[in-house]
């Protein structure tokens, strides 16, 4: 990273972050978030693996990293089927020795009160935002371990820090993220491989975009910023969790909520 002087017009390098020769694999990569991270890890030098439902949506983030000079490849699944995620993994491993990076970021919401909520409701977002990041990680956690490297990051949220009404199944899965990073964390420490949460506050994607204006407004002057997030402002502190020079942080929950939840 260069930081320019505006007066003096010096460039100092400020951190020079190691990503060299890397492959990530960022789920939910097709918009917000993870288009962000996938976007952000490419600009690094990172080969990055994008994953989204649909092939339209991570075929177009990983034509948009190509087109720009770096690496990408487009893959479609659903990271929810336990039988998808095995299969894509294998074809991932034929190809790649091994994933360095991987972000579980693929998220869905069903909000309900919990009188209300369905065991569809349930279901579905405890297999998309939890069981997915234990499908995943189990598929490709045996080349990790044997590269004696490698970056785990999953995306929770505020809701799974605090609990959010209308959320229960949500804020389950979110904090069930939390407890099997830092499990990962101990079992894997000895090889070299770290993991840990990103938990965002609100921020400005298709997820947040459906709410009624009266509901973000409020959620805004709740915020301690004033502001809601970018998904920049997630994408950035995932880049440098996967970089090398991060390697003594692990099994951390990292929030970025502009003071939401502290
Ligand atoms: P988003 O804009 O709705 O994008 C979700 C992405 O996940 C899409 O690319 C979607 O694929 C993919 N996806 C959903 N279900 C999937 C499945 N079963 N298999 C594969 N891919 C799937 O969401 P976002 O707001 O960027 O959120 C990203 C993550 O951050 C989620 O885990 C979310 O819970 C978390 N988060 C978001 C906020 C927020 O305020 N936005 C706050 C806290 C936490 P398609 O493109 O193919 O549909």
């Amino acid at each position: 990273m260069l930081l320019i002087c505006k007066n003096s017009a010096i460039l100092i390098s400020v951190m020079e972050l190691n990503y060299k020769g890397k492959t990530a694999f960022v789920s939910g990569a097709g918009r917000g978030i993870g288009k962000a991270v996938a976007l952000e890890l490419a600009k690094a030098g990172c080969t990055v693996l994008c994953i989204s439902k649909n092939i339209s949506s991570c075929g177009k983030v990983a034509d948009e990293i190509n087109a720009s000079g770096g690496r990408a490849e487009a893959w479609a699944f659903d990271v929810s089927k336990p039988a998808e995620v095995k299969d894509a993994c294998s074809h991932i491993l034929e190809k790649y020795s091994a994933v360095d990076i991987i972000v579980n970021n693929a998220g869905i919401t069903r909000d309900n009160l919990l009188m209300r909520m369905s065991d569809e409701e349930w279901d579905d977002v405890i297999s998309t935002n939890l069981s997915s990041c234990f499908y995943v990680v189990r598929n490709l956690i045996r080349a990790m371990v044997g590269n004696r490297h490698g970056r785990i990051i999953n995306i929770a949220s505020v809701s799974g820090q605090a609990g959010n009404t209308g959320q229960a199944n949500y804020s389950a899965a979110k904090a069930g993220i939390i407890g099997f990073t830092k499990t990962l964390a101990r079992e894997f420490a000895a090889r070299n491989i770290t993991a840990n949460v990103v938990a965002p506050g609100f921020i400005d994607t298709d997820m947040t975009a459906v709410l009624p204006a009266s509901i973000i407004e409020a959620a805004k002057a709740n915020i301690p910023l004033k502001r809601t997030g970018k998904p920049d402002d997630i994408a950035k502190v995932c880049a440098f969790l996967a970089s090398d020079e991060a390697g003594y942080i692990t099994g951390q929950t990292i929030a970025v909520n502009g003071g939401l939840y502290m």
